[in-house]
């Protein structure tokens, strides 16, 4: 462990709210845990009914006198480029971070999600001076005169809602537009990994986000988050989490109406056919599921393979699957990490258990391993699976894989769609009208063909059905944090 992030780690994690970082109003604390030894590293303050009312007081007052959205939108646009470079100024310690909190590899983190993060944060300092209206030709009364045009106003205070499993990188994707757009906004990330987030609210304030307009709690989903998602104060909730979740979010929020986003659960399903480059989507469906442990809202846990190709991809995905080192996040050159704590491990053993007593059938792993106190799980693949089989139909969020045979074409699109999730789907084969007419026809916000999970921020990520409302990243995600004003005025 470096020197800083030893010191960062001995004490307790705050709560920032109006610019001042504090411990929680009656003084309540909870362990941080590594998920690669279970043991605990940290302590992190666990806010309460107060410090939930003085946070949304706090980025209602600040946005209501003007602190951010009086600033030019060329200034707005500075501090969020600032954000990001010292984002990556900090990378080596944010990547560190999120080794110890979320079981991330420290390459993964320190190539990967850091500089995602920053980059998310650049894209929005982009946006800031290029939020506009338009304006409009009335029809309506003849040989009147009128000048008409709309405005995008920042929604007001947002409340941002995130999960573990990428806590850097899903913080920014609501944080930097949130901020983009005018809002003041509350951060709420999952109480597994608060310890980035702690991180990004530092260099927030050291950026020039003035007092109240970021502000950050730490704490239980069940009583800070639903306090949020309920209060009237709060004028916009983007949640990304599970949709059993999402459901509570939309019920606690039909009191004021407030406007919601919802990045929900997902079943995916990989395509491969039997003119794809097997090399690659083989290569690319082991990707799709074991990389972060499974723990990826689009991995691609059902697969579908064609009949003539079948043998030949479920045998090579098993040796890549029996191959893999899997161990502590902390030890250079694994494969895969540990799950993000014991009762996510025993939920998703669970599931397997189920899926087993079902008739599916274990090609490879399925056990849990017994290394360095951490959780562990075996990269897993499930044969002799149908639809009607629970871990067909269920999100698992582990290292486990449905492997399914189809004969014709025509077959895959109603087995691709049959799910009650939307998020993401890929497609593998060498022929273009094939790959495209597919991607049409699946029901889903985010098809990849001959590749798995490339996010970027200039497309829209989101899904259809039981997997969300609206869509993060790209313009699309900044309208979501704006009203649409119009203004008609007769001449
Ligand atoms: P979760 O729904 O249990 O928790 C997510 C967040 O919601 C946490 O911060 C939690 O504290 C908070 N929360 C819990 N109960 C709440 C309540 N009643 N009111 C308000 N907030 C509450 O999800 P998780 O287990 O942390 O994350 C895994 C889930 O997230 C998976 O289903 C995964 O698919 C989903 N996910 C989706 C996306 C996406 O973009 N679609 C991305 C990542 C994760």
């Amino acid at each position: 462990m470096s020197p800083e992030v030893k010191h960062r780690l001995s004490g307790v994690q705050r709560l920032l709210i109006d610019g001042r970082w504090q411990e929680s109003d009656e003084g309540q604390v909870s362990d941080v845990i590594n998920p690669s030894s279970g043991l605990t590293i940290s302590r992190a303050a666990m806010a309460q009914y107060q410090d939930v009312e003085r946070a949304v007081a706090a980025a209602r007052r600040s946005f209501d006198t003007g602190l951010w959205t009086g600033m030019t939108p060329a200034q707005r646009a500075k501090i969020l480029w600032r954000a990001a470079d010292l984002l990556e100024e900090h990378a080596d310690e944010l990547a560190e971070l999120e080794m110890l909190d979320a079981g991330k590899s420290l390459a993964g983190a320190r190539g990967g999600e850091i500089p995602f993060a920053a980059e998310c944060f650049r894209y929005y300092a982009g946006w800031c001076t290029k939020i506009e209206g338009s304006t409009k030709q009335l029809s309506i009364i003849p040989g009147q005169e009128f000048h008409a045009y709309t405005r995008r106003e920042p929604i007001g205070v947002a409340a941002l809602i995130v999960p573990w499993n990428g806590p850097l990188v899903q913080a920014a994707w609501k944080v930097a537009p949130a901020l983009a757009a005018g809002c003041s906004c509350i951060l709420k990330p999952a109480e597994e990994t608060p310890l980035s987030a702690v991180r990004m609210g530092e260099i927030l304030m050291e950026a020039g986000v003035p007092a109240g307009v970021f502000n950050l709690l730490l704490g239980e989903g069940s009583t800070v988050g639903q306090q949020l998602a309920e209060h009237a104060d709060v004028d916009k909730v983007s949640f990304t989490g599970s949709t059993e979740v999402g459901r509570k979010i939309i019920d606690a929020a039909k009191g004021n109406l407030k406007k919601v986003s919802l990045e929900l659960g997902g079943k995916s399903p990989v395509i491969i056919f039997n003119d794809a480059d097997l090399d690659e989507a083989i290569a690319g469906a082991a990707q799709g599921i074991f990389s972060n442990a499974g723990q990826v809202c689009v991995a691609g846990s059902r697969l579908y393979v064609q009949e003539s190709v079948y043998d030949q991809v479920l045998s090579g995905l098993v040796r890549i699957a029996q191959d893999m080192k899997v161990g502590p996040a902390t030890t250079a050159g694994l494969d895969m990490g540990p799950l993000i704590s014991q009762r996510h491990l025993n939920r998703v053993c669970d599931r397997v258990e189920r899926g087993l007593t079902e008739g599916a059938v274990l090609a490879a792993g399925g056990r849990r391993l017994e290394l360095d106190g951490g959780y562990f799980l075996e990269p897993t693949i499930l044969t002799e699976c149908d639809h009607s089989h629970s871990v067909v139909k269920e999100e698992i969020f582990g290292p486990v894989l449905t492997v399914i045979k189809f004969s014709a074409d025509d077959d895959i699109v109603p087995l691709a769609n049959d799910s009650e999730y939307g998020l993401a789907a890929s497609v593998w084969t060498r022929d273009v009208s094939k790959a495209h007419k597919t991607a049409a026809a699946i029901k889903a916000g985010l098809l990849w063909i001959n590749c798995h999970g490339i996010p970027d921020m200039a497309i829209p990520f989101g899904g259809y059905k039981q997997s969300g409302w609206g869509r993060e990243n790209g313009y699309d995600s900044l309208l979501q944090y704006t009203e649409l004003k119009s203004v008609v005025a007769k001449l």
